[in-house]
């Protein structure tokens, strides 16, 4: 009796002391001066900003696969890049359209999706949501098709760019010359999306066999210009401009380093940033006109480099993936296309741990995304602990940011994804100061807070990496089932 507790006594000394030796490891190894590097570096003006496409962006990617290089952080597929193809679309400079004899006018009355050079007159159908059913039940050849946006079940507009997509693909498959679709909604009013409508987009570049199918939001509240597209009566005619149409390539960077135990290192964990920002705008009231995005997300960024550093020494038993994502702030594009085209099966991805930073006002607390979501919630707050810090809960649940953040794409699979982000308590007046603002820049930043913060990331990653059973979602969450499917559990 006495010789069984000894000796559980001397497994839990042991258990303290490793633990111990890993918060002193990562002391030792997590230099300010590096993570101050990393930061000035991917936060300064010569980046331009990061944006999507420019040269400064490339010159970000060329910096982490340098430091992947430095590091021993292994390729994938003979390679730190994955190359995701994008296209951008500019409005045209002139389009209008009648309908019952009333014009419509670009951009207070509607906007354009996609097109080109174009003058049609047609007579309409009209499809309800546009799914296949409906178009299978219409004849659509050589006729406008008139949808409701979206898909009748998601009312998040930003959803209903994807389905309009897969409505184009529909239309065009059955003979339809154009899509124009009502747009209502309560959560993005029509004003926001006028905006929008006279800016270029860009997209995940997916081919062209349904690229330039004309595609229109009207956002008129004349009723009886809807009730007419409605009832499909009146031919409609659309005038529309040459547009622009550019298409490149900008890279996810993606490196590797295998697990250290021969069963688990079967299992990836993917630790995740958008290294991508906004680029350049308008200028704030000093006249700055460079989005420097140090806290969103050079932070993240540096923080998964500090880790990857960290797991090239110190291999935990799963293996490791780092993926820094472009084209986040596009619409969360770098990772839709990450997630579509995964290195290793899905399944065999038991956890990503990502980060992204809107800004803080509590350098007290580390605010994770998803903290009471999955199983890792201990693992985390510990590590959090270690270092002084306390890990909460999102707790702005109206910003919707589990869904606005590249983690929802790995979560939609199934695997649990949660976010760790900078200590906030609320998305207010000292977050806005800096969120997509010129003054994001590394001398506003507390560096001893980051470090901490970073440390506290490596702690979890450790955790996390190491654990007997990879941690799954709690049960009843939002992608449990998506989850159980995955894993076969
Ligand atoms: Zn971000």
């Amino acid at each position: 009796m006495r010789k069984s507790l000894n000796i559980l006594l001397l497994q839990f000394t042991i258990t303290a002391i490793l633990a111990q030796s890993q918060v002193s490891l990562i002391q030792d190894q997590i230099q300010p001066a590096q993570v101050k590097a990393h930061l000035e570096f991917l936060a300064s003006d010569a980046l331009k900003g990061r944006d999507t496409g420019s040269a400064g962006l490339e010159a970000a990617a060329a910096y982490i696969a340098s430091h992947f290089r430095a590091n021993g952080i292994e390729e994938i597929e003979s390679s730190y890049f994955q190359q995701v193809p994008f296209s951008t679309f500019s409005p045209p400079d002139s389009t209008y359209l009648m309908v019952a004899g009333e014009e419509l006018k670009f951009p207070d009355d509607f906007i354009v999706i996609n097109g080109r050079k174009e003058e049609m007159t047609a007579p309409t159908v009209f499809i309800g949501y546009g799914n296949q059913d409906d178009i299978d039940q219409a004849d659509l050849r050589s006729k406008i098709a008139v949808s409701t946006a979206g898909d009748g079940f998601s009312d998040d507009p930003r959803d209903w760019i994807a389905h309009s997509r897969a409505k184009r693909k529909r239309i065009k498959e059955a003979g339809g010359v154009a899509l124009l679709e009502i747009y209502q909604s309560s959560t993005i009013p029509w004003r926001f999306l006028r905006m929008i409508g006279t800016q270029s987009q860009t997209a995940l570049d997916e081919g062209h066999e349904n690229t330039n199918l004309p595609n229109i939001w009207i956002g008129t509240t004349d009723s009886l210009i809807i009730t007419s597209l409605r009832d499909g009566k009146e031919s409609l005619t659309l005038y529309m401009d040459e547009v622009e149409r550019r298409q490149f390539s900008s890279a996810n960077v993606v490196g590797l380093i295998p697990g250290s135990d021969p069963e688990l290192s079967q299992e990836y964990i993917v630790y995740s940033a958008h290294y991508d920002h906004v680029g350049t705008g308008r200028p704030d009231k000093n006249g700055d006109t460079i989005y420097n995005g140090a806290r969103d997300n050079a932070v993240g960024t540096t923080a998964v480099l500090s880790l990857a550093n960290y797991f090239a020494k110190h291999p935990p038993k799963r293996s490791s993936i780092f993926a820094l994502f472009t084209a986040e702030e596009k619409g969360l594009l770098g990772s839709r296309y990450f997630t579509q085209n995964l290195p290793v099966p899905a399944n065999q991805i038991k956890y990503n741990f990502n980060i992204d930073n809107g800004g803080y006002n509590d350098t007290t607390i580390i605010t994770v995304i998803g903290l009471t979501r999955t199983e890792a919630e201990e693992d985390i707050q510990k590590a959090c602990n270690a270092f002084g810090l306390t890990a909460i809960e999102d707790p702005a649940k109206e910003q919707g940011l589990f869904d606005r953040s590249d983690n929802v794409n790995f979560a939609v699979l199934g695997i649990p994804a949660p976010t760790f982000s900078l200590g906030f308590r609320a998305f207010d007046a000292e977050i806005f100061k800096y969120y997509h603002q010129p003054g994001d820049e590394v001398s506003s930043l507390n560096l001893n807070y980051v470090e901490k913060y970073i440390k506290s990331y490596i702690l979890s990653a450790v955790h996390i990496a190491n654990r007997d059973m990879a941690p799954f979602w709690i049960e009843g969450d939002k992608y449990f089932n998506s989850g159980k499917e995955l894993y076969n559990k």
